[in-house]
């Protein structure tokens, strides 16, 4: 018999003691045969799962990691934040140096409030929409995602059609479907929110069609409604003015997380004037949500990224990524879509409903040190060299070659 891995061990402890073995998705049972389930740790653009294997990690932590793992000058801002003092009776200097940044970097903001989730970021968001108007429908697009909580969990698993009586749908992009949904939410329209660009798990990526997003903006402008941007996942990786800047929108509220604080726990709800009055009568709080020592991650992140241009780097990278995968693909006959910007690709194969050819590619791929998803969007950092990106290309060569041979 074949001797567990500590892998193994731990699954076999934790299906014991936690329902599922791992709660939501970053169960590796989502995962094709062969993902580990526990890490040990980051460095830069490396992880290590408990097995001792290094892989060149291309999922960043599901996005949070923008500047590596364990990245200097914010680990150095967080020990010397964590010498002084994380959770106190109120917050510190950094709450306001954090929200003067946010404010000096966003076009759209003029003041800033702080949580820990991305959820809790779009629920306040959805919260100052209604406060602000007094009224209750909000849109969202069809498979987005916003979080993990009832109104706006995609699994209905213990939610009541109630959470939802407020929320109507429209299709991403498509700029008639929009405008019925605002039809239909008539004078009780309280917000639109979209996400930066489309980015449903299991699709091609969409960015923001200009004209879609000139729309959302006109149809909230002649409603009074917020138009509301979910930059949770894609905040800070494509340019640090706000993702809807690259369209040339800007929006009244934005929530924000992942990036922001380089793997610390910290969201974001950034706003304009308009809703200024409202945000400060809402009651939206929480226990750690006064932490210091994230938001002196927050702040050494975001100089950083300014410092050396982090998107137009994770751009460049990922543009030789997809590069290199293109001609590879071609170069053995796979029909295969890269979508989405190069800072957050998503890779998805030809003929794969069942994602099976995927599967095997990142099988092949995570054999060979390189952690891709078959599914989701994948996330680039600052971390990621050339040489990395050319390792990762070897590996993604000799998976193809297993999947043209199937
Ligand atoms: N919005 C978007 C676009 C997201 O990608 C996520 C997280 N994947 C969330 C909201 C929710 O963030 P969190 O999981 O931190 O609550």
């Amino acid at each position: 018999m074949q001797a567990e891995t500590p892998d193994q061990k731990l699954r076999a402890r934790a299906a014991r003691v936690i329902p599922g073995g791992m709660f939501g998705h970053l169960n590796a049972n989502r995962l094709p045969e062969g993902y580990p389930q526990f890490f040990e740790r980051g460095d830069g653009c490396h992880l290590w799962d408990v097995n001792g294997r290094r892989y060149v990690d291309f999922m960043c932590s599901w996005g949070p990691i923008v500047l590596g793992h364990h990245h200097p000058a914010v680990t150095e801002a967080v020990q010397r934040q964590m010498a002084a003092g994380d959770c106190l009776n109120g917050p510190s200097e950094r709450l306001v140096e954090l929200a003067e940044r946010l404010v000096r970097l966003l076009p759209h903001a003029d003041w800033a409030m702080f949580s820990k989730n991305g959820t809790d970021a779009t629920t306040t968001c959805v919260t100052l929409a209604r406060a602000a108007s007094g009224r209750r429908k909000i849109l969202v697009a069809q498979g987005a995602y916003h979080g993990a909580i009832p109104w706006c969990t995609p699994n209905p698993l213990g939610v009541t059609a109630e959470d939802r009586t407020h929320l109507l749908t429209f299709t991403y992009n498509d700029v008639a479907s929009l405008e019925t949904a605002v039809q239909r939410a008539g004078d009780d329209l309280a917000g639109i929110l979209v996400s930066a660009f489309r980015h449903d798990y299991g699709f091609d990526q969409e960015l923001p069609d200009p004209l879609f997003t000139r729309r959302v903006r006109e149809l909230c402008d002649a409603t009074n409604a917020a138009l509301i941007v979910d930059d949770v996942r894609a905040g800070f990786r494509m340019t640090l003015r706000g993702s809807w800047d690259l369209v040339g929108v800007q929006p009244d509220l934005s929530a924000w997380s992942k990036a922001i604080a380089n793997g610390h726990a910290l969201a974001a709800v950034t706003g304009n004037d308009r809703y200024r009055d409202a945000a400060s009568k809402i009651f939206v709080t929480g226990s750690f949500w006064c932490s210091a020592v994230s938001m002196a991650a927050a702040v050494a992140t975001l100089d950083e990224l300014e410092r050396n241009d982090g998107p137009a780097r994770m751009r460049a990278m990922g543009q030789r990524l997809r590069d290199g995968i293109a001609a590879q693909a071609a170069a053995v006959g796979i029909g295969v879509r890269q979508s989405g910007p190069p800072q957050m690709p998503t890779l998805l194969f030809d003929d794969d409903a069942d994602f099976a050819k995927g599967d095997l590619f990142t099988r092949e791929a995570l054999k060979r040190g390189v952690y891709l998803h078959p599914r989701h969007n994948m996330f680039l950092s600052t971390a990621h060299t050339e040489a990395d990106i050319d390792f990762a290309l070897e590996a993604t060569k000799a998976a193809f070659d297993v999947v043209a041979a199937r």
